[in-house]
């Protein structure tokens, strides 16, 4: 470890005049802790946001459903009106890390988190989202792990965060505020694919904060569920999964929200696949089409060519799971 300076503070307003001055935002530090004790983060200030009002899971008055940026992993997962309305977001974050982690990260921290591309954690090897400008170990190294879709020749890195795909395919919103007042993104603006520069992940401006990730409210009944699949069945990243909710009333498909995880540089919504879906009857043969659809774009690596098929048979299998083939 190094010397860094600790700040705790009790206010919003607080929180944004020590962010403004360069400190970075901690509140369950359960990933940024782990970078600085490796040295792949160096911030000098730490602001520890965890007493800031941010922990409510509220309805909000379009009937959508408002989660706030301290609400820890698991608080979020058991919540009933999270457990009940948008089943895929209990399920992705209960899939999530271990139970000790769940219980002290935060949705914020969540969606937050950095990759897990083992180069970016070995500060000897060259990695262009810690050190820009120094190459990217992983284009000829072991790229089993690694993105097919959204990937730079900067960088080829998967986003870790089982949440943000299920929030990804709800289109939720960020919450975001910072020394210009608040504001709110997509999950598409926020998050951002590597292009030249990887190590820029969010559509932060200096000194904002998240508050909130908001789910909009969608048509009812709503049918949903999160599907991984990766090399152990705990405490383990996703080699492919699919966040998946449907609308069917009168036996037709009326809205589709389908996204994918450990396959894309951010999480990779899908709409050529909703599109498949929409206005068509469940059926074995509409999952089938449907999800031959969701690599459309992959660009494999050398070890990782097997996650386009198992990508496609990862969101066939929750389609069906989700929709059922009545
Ligand atoms: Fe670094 Fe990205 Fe390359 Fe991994 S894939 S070594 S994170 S630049």
């Amino acid at each position: 470890m190094y010397p860094f300076s600790f700040t705790k503070v009790s206010d919003t307003r607080g929180a944004l005049a020590a962010g403004r001055r360069g400190g970075r935002y901690i509140a369950g530090g359960t990933t940024l802790v782990d970078l600085m004790r490796e040295t792949v983060e160096r911030p000098e200030t730490l602001v520890d946001i965890s007493d800031l009002p941010l922990r409510d899971v509220t309805v909000t008055e379009r009937g959508g459903l408002r989660i706030g940026a301290l609400v820890r992993m698991a608080e979020a997962a058991a919540h009933p009106k999270v457990r009940t309305t948008y089943p895929v977001v209990s399920q992705a974050l209960e899939l999530s890390a271990s139970a000790q982690l769940r219980n002290m990260a935060t949705i914020g921290g969540n969606i937050m988190q950095r990759t897990r591309c083992t180069y970016f954690r070995d500060v000897t090897a060259a990695c262009n989202k810690r050190d820009p400008g120094s190459g990217c170990a992983a284009l000829k190294g072991f790229n089993r792990t690694h993105a097919i879709l959204g990937t730079s020749d900067a960088c080829v890195a998967t986003h870790p965060s089982d949440a943000a795909v299920a929030f990804a395919a709800l289109e939720a919103r960020v919450h975001l505020l910072g020394p210009d007042g608040e504001r709110s993104v997509t999950f598409a603006d926020f998050l951002l694919k590597p292009g030249s520069t990887p190590n820029r992940e969010q559509a932060l401006r200096k000194g904002e904060l998240i508050t909130a990730v908001e789910i909009p409210a969608l048509a009812r009944p709503l049918k949903s569920g999160y599907l991984k699949v990766r090399d152990r069945q705990s405490y383990e990243f996703a080699l492919t999964s699919a966040a998946v909710a449907l609308h069917i009333r009168a036996g037709v498909i009326r809205e589709a929200k389908v996204a994918a995880g450990g396959v894309g540089t951010v999480p990779w919504k899908l709409p050529a696949v909703e599109r498949h879906l929409i206005g068509e009857r469940p059926s074995q043969a509409l999952w089938t089409q449907a999800a031959e659809r969701a690599a459309d774009g992959a660009r494999p690596l050398e070890h990782n060519r097997f996650k386009t098929e198992l990508l496609k048979r990862t969101v066939e299998r929750q389609l069906r799971i989700v929709g059922g083939t009545a």
